[in-house]
């Protein structure tokens, strides 16, 4: 039998490999830049730095030549480009930030390099990580003259889903082992769902925001997208993890081995399944996958309990309201002074502002921009913002409540699978509809995660979106590798991938 390709490798057994030197970082690093330069069609990538990603190789070929090999030694990985970089531009997708160059590194970052791997490039995403389809990037990805719409490697007249959508795109077409997402309202889930990979988003707080560009402060967190929850599980260790002097909202809450308790029996697990994420709305293809996926895991030893999230789609409006509100102050700062973009022409420092945010911000990001002044405005808080944050509330309780019948909850990750491109991009609530199941946990700040669950219509991916309480990171991930121990569809590559 001839050995599999290195792309074909799980990162855990690339790992093993580079640590027993059977293969070497630069060996890795340059077969992934290969395979990138050689298939640029899905636009997944924006950036890369061949000799950055070399050096960094090479020194962990001299850690593992020296015995001094760590956890992710020589594992080549990319981010979104919504991670700051020194050795990469940092656009989060937008005009406003093309050709930005960051001084410093974000934690993230900086975790995963300290424990070992070797950054490949930057990945196309929605602007400020807007988006559900990955259609609202300005930026052109590599190969590309024009800003050009990430593709689903599994159907490329469809959207990989978003905002990490060059993230899932990457990794589905085996550009890279495992890359880094964030999730504010489900831009790790839901385009894991749609391009078939795995992906966390952990709680709220147990990874550094210092260094992600900043959508909505309240909702993002970073996390890791891989083909398996074993992969996602060593990623994961490496990202969390308090950070004090950088980042207020990161929590106490000391780093974990993730991939400890990966084999433990699931025997007697309570899986919660909310009726209100078996609607109307929920597309039948999609709904077969996850009945299917939820009866192989009472195979698994499994039981399933019925709740309820009743607020379910009160979500989408609480959601609209909160992340623009939170946008439009977070990206005031980009007004053509310090950094970014700046308008060629313009009369007085108002005129100056005007001109550069008209011209560097897409339309979505204006959007929200206005729905976010809007509610936050004197006279319209109390009936939209506070009104909003109030029943925010409600539903992190609601979760509580569900957690007392049941460990985890499981259930569709999107009412349907990836879209064709183009179809929903006229119609901004069209996608916003879409993220219904990952907004209520989004906005509870709880850990999720989306494994691959079978197959629907056109052949396309269906994504099984697991929740767990606050911190249950570990129990996730252990339910998703028995899963994953037991199926297959984590395996299945999209055709001529
Ligand atoms: N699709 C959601 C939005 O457009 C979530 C995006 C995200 O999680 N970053 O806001």
């Amino acid at each position: 039998m001839t050995s599999p390709a290195l792309h074909d490798l799980s990162v855990a057994e690339l790992a093993r490999q580079l640590q027993k030197r059977e293969v070497s970082a630069v060996e890795a690093a340059q077969h992934f830049l290969g395979r990138i330069q050689a298939a640029p069609e899905l636009g997944a990538f924006v950036a890369l730095n061949e000799e950055a990603t070399l050096a960094q190789a090479r020194a962990a070929d001299e850690r593992i030549a020296a015995g001094q090999a760590r956890a992710l030694d020589g594992v080549p990985i990319a981010h979104k480009d919504i991670f700051v970089t020194k050795n990469f531009p940092s656009t989060a997708g937008s005009k406003m930030l093309a050709g930005y160059q960051s001084p410093f590194d974000a934690t993230v970052v900086t975790r995963l390099a300290e424990a070992g791997a070797v950054t490949l490039g930057k990945l196309n995403c929605d602007e400020f990580a807007m988006g559900s389809a990955n259609e609202n990037s300005a930026i052109a990805p590599l190969g590309f003259e024009q800003p050009a719409p990430v593709r689903n490697p599994w159907d490329s007249s469809r959207v990989p889903g978003g905002s990490s959508g060059g993230s899932a795109a990457a990794v589905a077409a085996r550009l890279a082992p495992a890359v880094t997402g964030t999730d504010t309202g489900g831009s790790i889930r839901q385009p894991a769902s749609f391009c078939g990979i795995t992906g966390i988003k952990p709680t709220y707080g147990r990874a550094s925001r210092y260094g992600m560009i900043a959508f909505a402060s309240s909702l993002d967190q970073a996390g890791p997208m891989a083909r398996s929850a074993e992969d996602c599980a060593l990623l994961l260790s490496a990202i969390c993890g308090p950070d004090p002097d950088r980042d207020s909202t990161s929590l106490d809450v000391p780093a974990e081995d993730f991939s400890r308790g990966l084999n433990d029996s699931i025997e007697g697990l309570r899986i919660g399944v909310p009726a209100e994420f078996f609607g109307e709305g929920l597309a039948p293809d999609v709904r077969a996958a996850v009945d299917g996926a939820l009866k192989e895991y009472e195979k698994l030893g499994a039981t399933l309990v019925p709740i309820s999230l009743p607020r379910t789609e009160l979500s989408i409006p609480v959601y609209y309201i909160i992340a623009p509100a939170e946008a439009s102050s977070n990206l005031s700062r980009f007004d053509g002074v310090k950094f970014g973009h700046r308008a060629k022409d313009y009369g007085d420092l108002t005129d100056m502002y005007k001109k550069t945010r008209a011209e560097g911000f897409g339309d979505e990001v204006k959007r929200r921009i206005m729905i976010g002044a809007y509610v936050l405005s004197h006279g319209y808080y109390d009936a939209y913002y506070l009104q909003a944050q109030k029943i925010r509330r409600m539903i992190a309780d609601d979760f509580q409540q569900a957690f007392k019948s049941c460990d985890v909850i499981a259930g569709p990750v999107a009412p349907t699978v990836a879209w064709k491109l183009g179809e929903k991009s006229a119609d901004p609530v069209a996608n916003y509809l879409a993220d219904i199941f990952t907004l209520p946990g989004s906005l509870a700040g709880l850990p999720g995660m989306s494994l691959p669950a079978g197959f629907g219509e056109g052949g396309m991916p269906v994504g099984l979106q697991l929740i767990g309480n606050y911190f249950g990171e570990s129990r996730l991930l252990n339910a998703a590798h028995r899963f994953q121990q037991a199926t297959d569809f984590h395996l299945r590559r999209p055709q001529g991938i």
